[in-house]
């Protein structure tokens, strides 16, 4: 995939300088000191004006990847993206870190469009985000040819391919813009590609020079558990009792969204909907909770979820089983977009998978449409069952070739056990022999389990031979069982006849005892997961300063009309929450704070922080208070002496400070107590002496003619800024 650039921009910049310029912006703008992996690769390939594509996983930093490369290069930079409300929330964002952005779509009023138009003739708009319908029109296409375009970036570029799962026929026409700027570097970016959309991507965009920049799919964040859903409600109502925060339930039908939180709302657990029934306007007020932070839980189906960027998921259930891989990795992916640890549950049923081959039967789509979606179904069922790490199935599935375990599946945390399950499959094969083939899944079970249900009972089947020999295994573990003998061949579900279960040519070797078969025991699935919550003192503090952040926050987002992640992630208050910092040079050092927020929201956040803070609980919270509370008597103009006279301290006291809090950057007026013709003095006099440290020496050199306290703040003078 990897072709000689055709034409490479006159760029004069080195690809050292680059990365340089690069880091800079990242800790300027984004308050990031460092790129995630495979970040800055991408950015400098861009740079030196080469085409290529990323995959990215959701939450891997994929827009830095084309927003960095914008701000270095002169003129504009477009950005195709296909969803409305992203482009807005990305336009949000960019604009919250002072970085001058747009979108034009369908709902840009006239005015906007005149404004974006004198922004890019002026050459101050950075990044414009498109639609893709907008960006064909044969009037926005010739406008491009007479703008200092230079670079395009097509987010969400899986779109292109019949093979990515969200095919935007608008999409393919892309490849023709492509070929109308040759000089102009593009980029394709998605979350969610296997192999053939991959190629597909490269083909129908027609990139040049192109260089596929594929990063791991593994979400290491993310727990991933698949539980068979017997009672699922109930399941639901443990698992968010056990896992608090913001999270999603997916469902396919727009019948069982309403049911589920109808069914959440009675165990008092406040929990909306959502679903494409609803007006756009209800629809609207939904999703504005959940971004709040208003209302946690959303049953919803799949819709929903996808123009959100709230990082703040803790988990994603899926009450049913999702239509494929694809669908489902991209749907727990909107969970843990802060790198928080987060969860995922999967309920899997084999009814769910006989209602999706159906809907894909009877689609109106094409022959071939429909064996590639019953082959990617398929996929999914096997990841459902899979008995290995489960992190593998899907790494292996995206072209991500691996045999590791992740330690973050269920599989892998409680491997399952395997044993000799001979007498058990022979049990249940000796009933739906017994029975003339007449029974489901759950009559199976019902029989060996030696259930008096009337429909078993009316049907004779509790004088079958083999009516409650299973007893000593739970429902649970029966139903686990007998899906594994589906999948060793040994049994096959008749989905034509009331899905029974019928024998196979397998099943005769397992009866008459010639066949040994080894079934496997999950162990952990039946059991629940239980809420433990202890808290350290330590703990406790941060808890009570995150919470007093999240409070601020939401009256904050509220103010400015965002949602709240567009102020600050959760990573972010949470790592104000541990590090508690006291001064605002402080913040420079907290993740997610860039220049501009830190000028907007610093000195708040020191006071949010410090009005939680006992200064009797930390020595360093005490040290830094003591600083604080100086700087603050300076500040409302006491004189040193004054301020050393009102807090009881020494005036070299008051003075050591003055000069902390100068190198600090705390405390300007420096100059208003020693002059710059006295720090020359003590700076020639150190530098003779090689003393930067001790004042008295420097005393003595100086013939006792510049006092103490001065030569302490002169020295500070020094040390910051010479
Ligand atoms: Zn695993």
């Amino acid at each position: 995939m990897i072709l000689l650039p055709e034409t490479t921009p006159d760029l004069h910049l080195s690809t050292d300088i680059f990365g340089d310029k690069a880091k800079a912006l990242l800790q300027k703008y984004y308050g990031y000191t460092e790129f995630r992996p495979g970040q800055l690769e991408v950015i400098e390939h861009v740079l030196e004006g080469n085409d290529g594509l990323v995959i990215m996983p959701t939450g891997g930093g994929k827009s830095i990847c084309y927003q960095i490369p914008a701000l270095i290069f002169e003129g504009l930079t477009i950005v195709v993206s296909p969803l409305i409300a992203l482009m807005q929330d990305q336009v949000s964002s960019l604009i919250s870190i002072g970085i001058e952005a747009a979108a034009l779509n369908s709902h840009s009023s006239a005015d906007e469009i005149r404004d974006i138009n004198s922004r890019i003739q002026d050459k101050t708009l950075k990044l414009l985000y498109v639609s893709p319908e907008r960006i064909n029109s044969p009037g926005f296409r010739s406008f491009l040819k007479t703008i200092d375009l230079s670079f395009v970036a097509v987010d969400e570029s899986h779109c292109v391919s019949i093979w990515g799962n969200d095919f935007r026929p608008d999409y393919v026409q892309l490849g023709s813009l492509r070929e109308e700027l040759p000089h102009i570097p593009f980029l394709a970016l998605t979350a969610t590609a296997d192999l053939a959309t991959q190629e597909d991507i490269a083909n129908q965009l027609r990139l040049k020079s192109s260089k596929l920049f594929l990063s791991s799919f593994e979400r290491k964040n993310i727990t991933m558990k698949v539980a068979q859903g017997l009672d699922r409600l109930g399941q639901i109502v443990r698992f968010v009792k056990a896992n608090p925060g913001s999270g999603i339930v997916y469902c396919l039908s727009k019948k069982s969204t309403e049911q589920v939180a109808e069914g959440l709302s009675k165990r008092n657990i406040k929990a909306l909907y959502y679903h494409a029934g609803m007006s756009a306007e209800e629809r609207r007020i939904v999703q504005q909770k959940f971004i709040s932070d208003e209302v946690e839980i959303i049953c919803a189906t799949i819709a929903f979820g996808m123009g959100i960027d709230k990082s703040n998921i803790r988990w994603v259930i899926h009450y049913n089983l999702p239509k494929n891989i694809e669908g489902f990795y991209q749907e727990i992916g909107r969970s843990g977009r802060d790198g928080l640890p987060s969860k995922s549950l999967l309920f899997f049923s084999y009814n769910d998978y006989n209602v999706l081959s159906d809907f894909i039967q009877k689609s109106e789509a094409g022959e071939d449409f429909k064996r590639v979606q019953e082959e990617k179904l398929d996929r999914m069922l096997e990841f459902a069952n899979a008995q290995g790490c489960r992190t593998n199935v899907i790494l292996n599935y995206f072209g991500e070739f691996r045999d590791k375990n992740c330690g973050h599946c269920d599989n892998c945390l409680d491997p399952p056990k395997s044993f000799d399950g001979t007498k058990i499959t022979q049990m249940a094969l000796s009933a739906v022999v017994r029975s003339g083939e007449k029974l489901t899944i759950q009559l199976l079970i019902d029989v060996l389990r030696g259930s008096h249900k009337k429909e078993i009972v009316d049907a004779g089947f509790d004088q079958i031979k083999t009516f409650g020999v299973g007893r000593e295994h739970t429902e649970f573990q029966w139903r686990d069982f007998i899906v594994q003998m589906i999948h060793k061949g040994y049994l096959r579900i008749d989905f034509v006849n009331q899905s029974v279960l019928r024998q196979t040519p397998l099943s005769e070797g397992v009866l008459f005892g010639q066949t040994k078969v080894q079934l496997v025991h999950f162990s952990d699935r039946a059991k629940e997961e239980k809420p433990v919550k202890v808290v350290s003192k330590r703990n406790e503090l941060e808890e009570k300063v995150f919470e007093k952040l999240k409070s601020w926050r939401l009256e904050m987002a509220r103010s400015e009309g965002v949602p709240p992640y567009i102020i600050f992630n959760d990573n972010t208050l949470k790592a104000l929450a541990t590090e508690r910092p006291i001064f605002l040079f402080e913040l420079e050092d907290i993740t997610g704070i860039g220049e501009v927020k830190l000028k907007k929201y610093g000195e708040e956040l020191i006071e949010v922080i410090n009005s939680t803070l006992d200064p009797k609980e930390h020595k360093s919270v005490k040290q830094g208070l003591t600083y604080l509370e100086t700087k603050k008597l300076l500040q409302s103009g006491k004189s040193p002496d004054e301020v050393a006279a009102i807090r009881n301290l020494g005036l070299s006291t008051i003075y050591s400070h003055i000069g902390y809090l100068y190198e600090k950057n705390e405390f300007d007026k420096i100059f208003d107590l020693v002059t710059h013709d006295e720090v020359e003095r003590v700076h020639k006099s150190a530098s003779k002496l090689g003393e930067f440290v001790k004042t008295s020496p420097i005393y003595e050199d100086l013939n006792e003619e510049i006092s103490y306290e001065k030569i302490r703040l002169a020295l500070s003078v020094i040390k910051k800024d010479f």
